[in-house]
């Protein structure tokens, strides 16, 4: 059984006040880890204070983003072992804005999330196509290209731990979500791509998120498809009513 993860994406919103009054508000209301698994990606700022609140909560931490390197001249970045220390448990890689506007690619992706587990952090690995490549049939073969690079080289150990998020770029932050049918097959394909470069066990035990106006009000129709098990959310985690309703709605 694929236990359902719902990650909040907060992106570059909040200030630490707000984001420690919202991690206070929620912590001790969230469902057991035995129903879902949840998550807040923050800010990279606000990550040691936020652990700090949420510790001995079942509410985890994870990061937005962050380098593959180990240290160096990299102004401005932030290593995996920075985010470990901190007690960060998650980590995003590959979201389509970093894609578009930081010059992400499959080959830095992969190797983000190589640096994630060497790190001993989960990585939510992100993909997703266009608009453009959407109505042109094009959605299997270039998101099932983005995973298998994006996989390249990981332990099947480790692909059965990661998380996948799906989240097609035209849905996100749009208010024009797949529907359920349509994310779930794309949800498939990507585990019968799993299937084929791993093995049909791991492609069983990788949780895959839809991703994309996720909110309380459709959470649950991409929660009843096979291939789904839990959401990137980014502006409907940004409420803590909004936030919960999300989680009791797996
Ligand atoms: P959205 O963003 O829920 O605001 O569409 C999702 C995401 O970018 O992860």
């Amino acid at each position: 059984m694929r236990k359902p993860i719902i990650a909040g994406n907060w992106k570059m919103h909040k200030t630490l006040s707000e984001a420690v009054a919202f991690v206070n508000e929620v912590k001790n209301r969230i469902p057991s880890v035995d129903k879902v698994e949840s998550v807040v990606c923050s800010p990279a700022p606000f990550l040691s204070q936020l652990v700090d609140v949420a510790k001995d909560s079942n509410l985890k931490i994870g990061a937005q983003n962050m380098h593959f390197e180990k240290q160096g001249a990299y102004t401005g970045e932030t290593s995996p072992s920075m985010l470990k220390d901190l007690g960060v448990t998650y980590v995003i890689i590959g979201h389509s804005e970093r894609r578009e506007m930081f010059a992400e690619t499959d080959e830095t992706v992969n190797r983000k999330t190589k640096a994630a587990f060497a790190e001993g952090l989960i990585p939510i690995v992100c993909c997703g196509e266009t608009l453009d490549q959407r109505e042109n049939s094009l959605t299997n073969s270039f998101v099932g290209s983005q995973i298998e690079n994006a996989l390249d080289g990981l332990t099947e150990e480790q692909v059965k731990q990661l998380v996948i998020a799906y989240e097609p770029i035209w849905a996100i932050g749009t208010g024009k979500s797949s529907t359920a049918e349509d994310a779930n097959d794309t949800c498939g394909h990507i585990r019968s791509v799993i299937a084929k470069k791993f093995s049909q066990e791991v492609s069983e035990q990788v949780r895959i998120q839809y991703g994309g106006s996720v909110k309380p009000s459709n959470i649950n129709e991409y929660m009843n498809m096979e291939h789904i098990d839990g959401a990137l959310v980014g502006g409907a985690s940004l409420e803590v009513n909004s936030y919960l309703q999300l989680l009791e709605g797996v």
